[in-house]
Formats: structure tokens, sequence, C-alpha cells
């Protein structure tokens, strides 16, 4: 059997984690069964349409490197795959369904069924349709037809008997039909087709052999089953995943940190390590395997190895695999990363001058070690760039020392850094660890002022290196100043 399977967004919002996580399991899907991925856009609903969220679209699946067979842009057989561009085909189909006796006009005006639900609340029935179309005598219905009365088409759900249908992962799902939602539109009045219609019909029309989206959708299926039935069609392989889940075992939200691909990005995270990290929320490969490049999982992925607890998306953990990911950049391609932040955040000039670039380029292999994120390398080399405005007191005054203690140290670090230059790192190094046995320190407590007077800060990168590229005589000015500003505070 072929294989062919879309991700089909909806153009309301921005990608997230979630819709992303669905599109690579289908991507992968495809290609590791030499099969076809489409992407299809279900852009129906008119009121929550967003340009931005179409462009974020394309943005996103650029930049993670997805590319589809068939879709906007790509085109194919299939075509058109704006859902928007396809409002006969729905509008043909739905009538289809009439003829066949499987669906029916409803001419009920907004006014009666906002009635009704007001009813059904007071009295604590279930909320739905009253069928009160579904069998009107037919000269009524060509008569309201032809004066043009608003209407939509309902799908005739049966009412007894019991849905079956199979999911790949979740087994046998049965559902009492009585227990549907009774009647859903397909077609609204202003033409359009409701999600249900234009996604069975879809998928249909477009070979679609397996659905692979998340549990969401679940309760949508019976319904679609009966769609299916109602045309005659042989429903897809259904494979509902189960859904991403914050720590705290609720659904992924903004409660629980950043969800959207944008926002990830900007905030430098590595495609590689976010299409890494995602696979594994709900998939496998094995119990212990954890890197996965983009090509490895278009070879490995099965649809065998999806779990089925609801995978948990843990924040910590993707910072430590884009960490791993930064360090496997050479540094050439870390220094392309990076430029864009240290611009953005003015420690650059716009080109960046010679000297600047100097600076960047000896830094890259200090802090490679260090990031987690492309965005922190801003606060981590701003001392590198210009000079430090304000010292927290706290951090200049290390807790064990008073600012006396502080200043000898400040001062014999000054001494031996202006001899830097006359010596190898390792030799200095030495210098160091002698120094502070001799003050009866251990040498972080002994490095730990002159980090701060020199960084600005308690946590730097490797500390020699960083005096390196500053220049001696910044180093020893930035200590100098300190110093004074400490003999004011005794
Ligand atoms: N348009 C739906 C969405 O926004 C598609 C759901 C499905 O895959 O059937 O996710």
């Amino acid at each position: 059997m072929s294989i062919r399977v879309r991700y089909a967004p909806s153009p309301t919002g921005l990608q997230h984690i979630g819709g992303v996580r669905t599109a690579l399991f289908n991507y992968f899907f495809a290609r590791a069964n030499k099969g076809k991925f489409i992407l299809r856009v279900e852009d129906t609903d008119r009121a929550r349409y967003s340009k931005e969220a179409l462009d974020d679209l394309f943005e996103t699946m650029h930049w993670l490197g997805i590319s589809w067979d068939e879709g906007p842009g790509v085109g194919g057989d299939y075509g058109p795959y704006f859902q928007s561009q396809r409002l006969h085909v729905y509008r043909e189909h739905a009538e289809k369904l009439i003829q066949r006796g499987e669906a029916y006009y409803c001419f009920c005006p907004p006014e009666r069924l906002k009635r009704l639900r007001e009813e059904q609340q007071k009295k604590k029935e279930s909320i739905g349709y009253d069928r009160f179309c579904r069998d009107l005598p037919q000269e009524e219905v060509s008569r309201k037809i032809k004066e043009q009365i608003p209407h939509v088409i309902r799908l005739k759900v049966p009412l007894e008997g019991e849905t079956l249908f199979y999911d790949k992962l979740l087994g046998e799902i049965k559902k009492k039909n009585r227990d549907l939602p009774s009647d859903p539109v397909l077609l609204k009045s202003d033409g359009y087709p409701t999600y249900h219609l234009a996604n069975v019909v879809d998928d249909h029309l477009m070979g679609i052999s397996h659905i692979l989206r998340a549990q969401e959708w679940l309760p949508s299926v019976p319904i679609h089953i009966h769609i299916y039935r109602a045309f005659g069609w042989e429903p897809p392989f259904f494979c509902h995943v189960p859904m991403v889940m914050g720590k705290d075992g609720q659904k992924l939200s903004k409660r629980h940190g950043s969800t959207s691909i944008r926002e990830f990005r900007e905030q430098g995270y590595l495609p590689e390590a976010l299409i890494n990290y995602i696979s594994l929320v709900g998939w496998s490969y094995d119990d212990s395997r954890e890197f996965f490049s983009k090509e490895e999982l278009e070879r490995l992925f099965t649809l065998d190895r999806l779990n089925k607890a609801p995978g948990v998306f843990d924040y910590k953990k993707l910072d430590w695999f884009n960490g791993q990911y930064i360090r496997m950049k050479d540094d050439e391609e870390l220094k392309a990363l990076v430029l864009p932040y240290l611009l953005k955040d003015g420690l650059l000039s716009n080109p960046p001058t010679e000297r600047e670039l100097k600076i960047v380029d000896g830094m890259i292999p200090l802090v490679k070690e260090r990031l987690k994120k492309l965005s922190e390398i801003s606060g981590m080399v701003k001392f590198l760039f210009v000079e430090i405005d304000q010292y927290s007191k706290e951090d200049i005054i290390p807790k064990k020392m008073n600012a006396e203690t502080t200043i000898r140290v400040l001062k014999e670090g000054r001494k031996l850094i202006e001899e830097f230059p006359k010596h190898t790192d390792e030799e200095n190094e030495e210098l160091i660890r002698r120094k502070a046995e001799e003050m009866g320190m251990k040498v972080g407590s002994f490095m730990m002022p002159i980090r701060v007077a020199i960084t600005g800060s308690t946590v730097s990168p490797p500390l020699l290196g960083s005096i390196r590229l500053l220049g001696t005589e910044k180093a020893v000015k930035r200590i100098s100043g300190v110093i004074e500003v400490l003999k004011k505070a005794v």
C-alpha cells in the first residue's frame, strides 16, 4: 500500500510544539516508508483565520527543514491544497449526501437554536440539535430552497446502534450513536464547510492512507466514520497520539513556558535540537538512544514505537539537547549563529569592526561549552564590548570575605594580571594557584572578586581567556576601579 499522510493545520495561531510534533511524525513516517507527505491548509474558519499564522506555518516548516511533496508552493495532483479554494468541492459533496439520503437541509434560524439550547440548559438536558428538520416533507424543503431561506446541511447520524473503529495506538474504540453530537452541520449557511466535512472529503480525495494526529481529534472520529460510510468510502487508518503535557500532567500551554516555535527560535534554540527533542516526546527508538539527526529519523521512525502514555515536555531537557547541539557546531558556524544576537543587543557596530570580529572569534571557543541557547550570548560576553556600569555589592564581596580581604585579593590579582603577558596560560594558572595558597584560600574564592571586577558577574567564561581578549590594560583598570569603590566602603 502506498503511504500518503498529511499535516493539516488551521492557520489560526502560531505553530506550536504539539502541532509541529504531528507534522514531524507524519513527515518521518512518509519518508521512512517512501510515501508522500502532504501539507494541507485548513483555512475554512474565516473568523479565526490569520495571515500571520499562515506565514508562520511556512516559516516554521522552512526553518525546521520539513519539506512536503504536495501542497502550497509545490502543487500536486490533488490540489488546490488550501481548503478555502475548494468550496465547490465541499458543496458538491454535501449535496451528494442529501441525494443519498444521508444528510438533510436544516432551515432552523439561529434564534430557534439559541432558544433550544437555553431550554435544554434550563432542564439540564444534554445540549444538541433536536433534529427538527430531519424529516421535513419534500415539498416543504423544495419550497424553502426556492424561497432562498438560509439553510445548513446536516449529517443524519443513525439514532441507534454503535460506531466502531480501530486506532493503531488505542485499539478498538466503540461509541453509542445516541451519545454522538446530534446531526452535526456539514455545510454552513455561508457555503463554508465545517471541519468534519472538509477534513473527510479531502482526506479521501487526496488519497490519505493514514491519519496520524493528536488525541484531541479523537472525539471527531465517530462522526467522520459516519461521513465515510455515508459516501460509501473506506476510512483510512487512524493513529491518535497522546497529547503533549507539561510536567504537571496538564496539556502543555503558555503557563508552562514558551510553546510557539517562533519563540524557541528567537531564544536561540537550534532546529536540530528541537527536532530531536520533540520527536522523543511520545516516541522512542529503543530505551536508551537519545541523539537522532533529522536524516536518521527519516529512516528510523516507526508507528510501533509510539508511546501510549502522554508525552511530557521537559524544558530543561530541551536546554540540555540544545547545548549539546551548540557544541557540535564548529567555531565558524557558531559565530554566524551568535552574530545576530550580538548585533540585536547592540554590542557590536553594524557592520562589526575588525577589532570586534576578532574578539568574537576569540570568544567562541570560550563560550561554546557554556551556552544552552544562543540568546544567552550577550549576557555572557557583554563585558568584552562595553564597560561595566554597575557592580552588585553582594557579588563583589564574596560571602566569606569582607571589604578589606577583597581589596587585598584584588591588589594581588592585579599584580599577577599585569604580568600575564609575560607567561603562558599554564604558568599564569600556576602563579594564581600559588598566590591563593599563600593567602590561605581556595583558587575559586581567590578568583571570585577578580572575576566580578573584570566581567561584572560571578559566572563568566574562563577568566584567563577572557582577560586575554579584553586586554591586560582594561582588566587592570577595572580592578583598580573596584578597589577605589571598596576603599570608600571601609
Ligand atoms: N485542521 C485541524 C487542525 O488544526 C486538523 C486536524 C486533523 O489533523 O484532522 O489541527
